[in-house]
């Protein structure tokens, strides 16, 4: 992986992975709504505007830690694949578990965590509806994270795509009365915009269950 310290290789296999990310999600997403039969929120201006500007901050959130990989600050390992995609995974979960009640409960987060809100029904663009800052937060926590801990590269790698992935499944046009037991789903953060009290979980259900703020 050392190839990657390139910059022009580096940011080339960035930014082309953030674009196809953001086009991805929203052929997904316009899919879904299509095959389902499901009336989607209509798109704003405003929803095309900010999508592109997250899209934009997820690339440029990446300089600091482009920097700190070069100078090796950041550095990854090629052993224990599993174990540290598994901490990456439950880490994270806590963590944006954390972050995100009290981006309901603590000024001056909850005044930025409002954005995300203003889709209480999905469309193409909710997953990168949000304020620039909340995009700021999520890439500095990843810098912060890999900058913290040495983790397998695949690992992290796998972990960025599992990440999109809910993202993109969590914000697709559903209504099931069906209960998340470990994983969230739709349904689970449908309820979260909706509510907004309630399902602050992203990729699991379990600190909802274990500090009881399931729905
Ligand atoms: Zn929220
Ligand atoms: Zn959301």
């Amino acid at each position: 992986m050392e190839e990657l310290k390139n910059p022009f290789l580096f940011w080339s296999v960035l930014i082309i992975a953030n674009l196809l990310m953001y086009v991805v999600n929203m052929v997904i997403s316009f899919w879904w709504s299509q095959t389902k039969h499901l009336k989607s929120l209509k798109v704003t201006g405003l929803d095309v505007k900010t999508s592109v500007i997250t899209l934009v901050i997820n690339i440029i959130i990446a300089i600091p830690g482009y920097y700190l990989f070069s100078i090796n600050k950041i550095m990854f390992t090629n052993h224990y694949f599993v174990r540290d995609l598994l901490l990456l995974i439950i880490a994270f979960d806590f963590a944006m578990y954390g972050l995100h009640y009290l981006s309901h409960i603590m000024w001056p987060l909850n005044i930025i965590h409002k954005n995300h809100h203003a889709h209480k029904y999905f469309n193409e663009f909710s997953l990168y509806v949000m304020h620039p800052m909340e995009a700021v937060f999520f890439g500095t926590l990843l810098t912060l994270f890999t900058y913290l801990f040495f983790f397998n590269m695949y690992s992290f790698l796998v972990f960025i795509f599992f990440n999109y992935l809910y993202g993109v499944i969590a914000h697709l046009n559903i209504r099931s009365p069906k209960q998340p037991m470990v994983f969230g789903n739709s349904t689970f953060h449908a309820e979260h915009h909706e509510k907004s009290n309630c399902n602050y979980g992203f990729y699991t259900v379990i600190w909802d269950k274990l500090f009881k703020t399931n729905s």
